[in-house]
């Protein structure tokens, strides 16, 4: 497609926004003219090949990002009669785009009519971005550091996966051993990088992986080392994953709970246990029950993970499991679509993602949610899924996960430890700004044991605060 514009502006955005979103249309010739430009209007006529059209907004955006710019790309769904409800946008993170309208001055009802006018985005997707930056904005605080622990090994590797994760009687599972004494040491050396610093760790998350595989005496000692060497006291919230009921036991839920973790995070992606196994993914749903009941009577918080659109279930199979969420009593509840990414066995085999009757399954989960009092408070999109669709996190009001909202919005700095570990150093800009610098953990185990005490000397530079 060859573009041409009046304006300054960065071309291969448009380019990526065609490719995403008008990817069946083949368009030669692009150019947007601009008609008038003032503090009030803005005016492009908008050309594709034959097709033409004038294009006229308010100025909304006072020059604090480029309107024209997403004027062009949303003229071109307005040439060619294209309706998503997510409109034009196509960022990951649509709720940190409101979040920068609001910090350029902007109120919730202005906000709305900029999605809605120079991103025609619907009514329920504008109505549900609004709500989750309001619950957001009760916890966000930049003040405020993270720290994520990753435990890269699993019982088997889901064919879905592109996670840090390996499986534990793989080889590399050979070096589990070595790998928490090598997080030991890891937590260690950062205990002593944070000495005389001042830093406040809100949120401690344990995610890989699945890390309720490690053995209980190495789950007690990593946490206990955290403990010893890090200052946890200003700590608000601990979450530990426990995704595969195939690694808990009562033990381990003791240990959890006389460590202070307080959020456990049961991950069943879906109750038909043909599904999971045929995913390389074993289900017990007795142990499941079992392991729930426990966890509830430890008074841990709990969310439970599920995946929409899983090869091989029908529609009736997704509405068949989220009818028996009704039976737990959770406090989180997030729901996912299947996205085929990079590293996973579905790429590898070239699965393509079908089609889902997506409104009988969000019926269902505005359903459950009414009934359980759930509210959403977190979400960010996926690429390579059902119709670009959302991942939500929904809430009992007052039990949101303050790690999940921060790492969404990307508002807090994360010191990670740990196999894939990605640490981040999040710099303002300016008032609606900010640049994030990272550094990723080696994934694989091995290569995490040779390198941590080299790495860390770098990935410590991050955090010279
Ligand atoms: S349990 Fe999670 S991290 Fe482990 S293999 Fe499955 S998807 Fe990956």
């Amino acid at each position: 497609m060859e573009i041409k514009l009046d304006f300054k502006s960065k071309e291969n955005t448009i380019i990526e926004f065609k490719r995403i979103l008008l990817n069946d249309i083949n368009i030669e010739n692009f150019s947007v003219k601009t008609l008038k430009e003032s503090e009030e209007e803005i005016s492009l006529e908008i050309k594709a090949d034959e097709l033409k059209k004038v294009f006229t907004l308010k100025n909304y955006t006072k020059n604090m990002i480029d309107q024209k710019t997403v004027m062009a790309k949303a003229g071109l769904l307005l040439l060619f009669e294209k309706k998503y409800p997510w409109g034009a946008l196509v960022g990951v993170r649509p709720t940190k785009l409101v979040r920068r309208f609001l910090l350029m001055g902007y109120s919730f009802e202005e906000i709305d009519e900029i999605l809605k006018k120079l991103y025609f985005v619907f009514p329920e997707k504008r109505a549900l971005l609004l709500e989750v930056v309001k619950k957001e904005n009760e916890y966000l605080n930049d003040k405020s550091i993270n720290m994520y622990v990753g435990i890269p090994y699993c019982p088997t590797r889901c064919k879905y996966c592109s996670f840090a994760s390996y499986e534990i009687n793989s080889k590399l599972g050979g070096f589990y051993n070595q790998f928490v004494e090598t997080l030991i040491e890891e937590i260690k050396l950062t205990g002593e990088m944070l000495k005389g610093k001042s830093y406040n760790i809100e949120s401690l998350y344990f995610g890989g992986g699945t890390p309720s595989i490690l053995k209980e005496k190495d789950l007690k000692n990593i946490i206990q080392a955290l403990y010893e060497n890090i200052d946890l006291s200003k700590l608000k919230e601990f979450t530990f994953e426990a995704g595969r009921e195939d690694t808990l036991n009562l033990e381990k839920l003791n240990i959890l709970k006389e460590m202070k973790v307080d959020r456990i995070s049961l991950n069943p992606q879906t109750f038909n246990e043909k599904i999971l196994k045929d995913l390389n993914r074993s289900f017990n749903r007795e142990h499941f029950d079992e392991m729930f009941k426990e966890i509830k009577k430890l008074g841990f918080v709990i969310n439970m993970d599920f995946i929409i659109g899983l090869p091989g279930e029908k529609v009736e199979d997704i509405l068949r499991t989220l009818d028996q969420v009704k039976d737990y009593e959770i406090d989180n509840f997030t729901i996912h679509t299947l996205a085929i990414k990079k590293g996973s066995k579905l790429l590898k085999d070239n699965y393509k993602i079908g089609e889902i009757e997506n409104e009988k399954i969000q019926c269902k989960i505005k359903e459950i949610t009414t009934l359980k009092k759930l509210f959403p408070y977190y979400l960010y999109r996926q690429k390579n899924t059902h119709d670009w669709g959302e991942n939500i996190g929904y809430s009992l009001l007052g039990k949101e996960s303050i790690f999940n909202i921060e790492m969404i919005e990307e508002n807090q700095s994360t010191i990670a430890l740990g196999g894939g570990g990605i640490s981040k150093k999040v710099m303002r800009i300016d008032k609606t700004r900010s640049s994030i610098e990272r550094y990723i953990n080696p994934k694989d185990p091995y290569m995490y044991i040779c390198e941590m005490k080299e790495r860390i000397k770098q990935k410590n530079k991050l955090f010279e605060f």
